[in-house]
C-alpha cells in the first residue's frame, strides 16, 4: 500500500480506503463481509470508513464491524483508522436528522456503541444543513474531539464556499479538520473547479467516494446486467435506468482507453482520481475479494499522458 498525507496535516491515509456502504449490513452474510475488511487490512488498507446510517438496516454496518472489530482485530486499533459520520436521517422526530448539536453529539455516542470503540478516528458531518447555524455544527465536532470521542474531524458533501467558512471556524477554535469527503470520478468532476481549489487554499486534504461511480465505471455491466449486482439491489440508487445505450458506448471506450494502459477499466478510474494531488485517498467499495486485489493494482498507475487526458474528456463530455 502507498500512505498519503492529508493535506497539510500529520495523518497519513491509504491510497484507497474501504467504505462499508454497501455489503456490509444485516441483509449481507457476515462471514463474507469479514472476509472483505481482513483482506483489506492484510493489503494495508488501514482506513475503513462508515456513517450511521449504513446497512440496510440503518446501524448495521456499525454493528457488525463492531463486531468483527471485537472478534479479530482490537489488538490491532492502533494500526486502523476508522471513521463515521452523522448528518443524514438516522432516526425518527426532530434531533434525528441535520447538523444540530443534540443530533451529532447523540449519533456518535450510538456509533461508538455499535461498533464497540472508545473514539473513531475521524467524525464527519455528513451533509450541510442549511437550516443549522455553520457555528452550531462546528462547535458540535469540536466538543466531540474535546471529549475524547473522535480524533479528527471531517465534512462530506459540504461545497467548496462552506468549508471555506468552516476552515476558519475550526481555525479559531483549533480544531482538527482535515479533511473533506467529496463524491468524485470521471463522471462527477465538479469538485475540481469548487473544492478542490479551497483544500489546496486551506492545507486539507480530500478522502473521495464513488471513484467507481457504484460500478459504472467497471467492466460489470458490459455484456448485461448480473443478477447479484448493485443495479439488482433494491436498496441501492443504481438501477437499470442507469445502464443506457450512451453509457455502454462510454464505457467500450473507456475500455479500449485502459486496455492500451494495461489496466481494467476499474484500476484506471481509480487511477485517475488519484492522479491529483489534493486526492488523498480512494474510497472504494466491493462486493467480494477478487473486486478489492483488482483495484488495488491503481495505486501503482497513477500517470497519465496529456492525450489520454484529453481522450478521456472526450469520452464524457460530449
Ligand atoms: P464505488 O464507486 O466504489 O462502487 C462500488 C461498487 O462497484 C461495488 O459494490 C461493486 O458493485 C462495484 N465494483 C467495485 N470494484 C469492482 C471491480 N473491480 N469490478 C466490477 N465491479 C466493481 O462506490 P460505493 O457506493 O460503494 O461507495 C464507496 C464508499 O464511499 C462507501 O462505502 C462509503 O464509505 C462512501 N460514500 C460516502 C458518501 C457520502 O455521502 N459521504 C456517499 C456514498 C458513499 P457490485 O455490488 O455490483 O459488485
Amino acid at each position: 500500500m502507498i500512505y498519503r498525507r492529508l493535506g497539510k496535516s500529520g495523518l497519513k491515509v491509504p491510497a484507497i480506503s474501504i467504505g462499508l456502504y454497501h455489503n456490509f449490513g444485516d441483509v449481507n452474510d457476515y462471514q463474507h463481509s469479514k472476509d472483505i475488511v481482513l483482506k483489506a487490512f492484510n493489503r494495508g488498507i488501514t482506513h475503513f470508513d462508515l456513517a450511521n446510517n449504513y446497512g440496510p438496516p440503518p446501524g448495521s454496518a456499525e454493528k457488525n464491524f463492531g463486531r468483527l472489530m471485537k472478534d479479530e482485530l482490537t489488538a490491532h486499533r492502533d494500526q486502523m483508522l476508522i471513521s463515521t459520520k452523522a448528518g443524514y436521517q438516522m432516526w425518527d422526530g426532530p434531533y434525528g436528522d441535520g447538523g444540530s448539536r443534540k443530533y451529532l453529539l447523540s449519533s456518535l455516542d450510538q456509533s461508538l456503541k455499535r461498533m464497540n470503540l472508545d473514539y473513531v478516528d475521524i467524525f464527519y458531518s455528513h451533509r450541510y444543513d442549511a437550516e443549522t447555524p455553520l457555528e452550531e455544527t462546528a462547535y458540535a465536532l469540536d466538543s466531540a474531539v474535546r471529549q475524547g470521542k473522535a480524533l479528527y474531524i471531517g465534512l462530506s458533501n459540504y461545497s467548496g464556499e462552506t468549508t471555506r467558512r468552516m476552515a476558519d471556524i475550526f481555525k479559531e477554535m483549533r480544531t482538527p479538520f482535515v479533511v473533506n469527503q467529496p463524491k468524485y470520478s470521471l463522471m462527477e468532476r465538479s469538485p475540481e473547479n469548487s473544492l478542490f481549489p479551497v483544500l489546496q487554499e486551506k492545507g486539507l486534504g480530500s478522502i473521495v467516494f464513488q471513484p467507481l461511480n457504484q460500478g459504472l465505471l467497471t467492466e460489470r455491466y458490459l455484456a448485461r446486467i448480473p443478477e447479484r449486482s448493485r443495479v439488482t439491489n433494491p436498496a441501492a440508487s443504481l438501477t437499470e435506468k442507469d445502464v443506457t445505450h450512451e453509457y455502454l458506448k462510454q464505457v467500450r471506450e473507456l475500455k479500449d482507453l485502459a486496455d492500451k494502459r494495461g489496466q481494467s477499466v476499474a484500476q484506471l478510474a481509480i487511477s485517475w482520481v488519484l492522479r491529483r494531488q489534493e486526492v488523498s485517498s480512494a474510497l472504494i467499495g466491493v462486493s467480494n475479494t477478487q473486486q478489492l486485489e483488482e483495484n488495488i493494482e491503481a495505486i501503482h498507475m497513477n500517470s497519465f499522458e496529456e492525450c489520454e487526458i484529453t481522450a478521456l474528456k472526450q469520452i464524457f463530455n460530449r
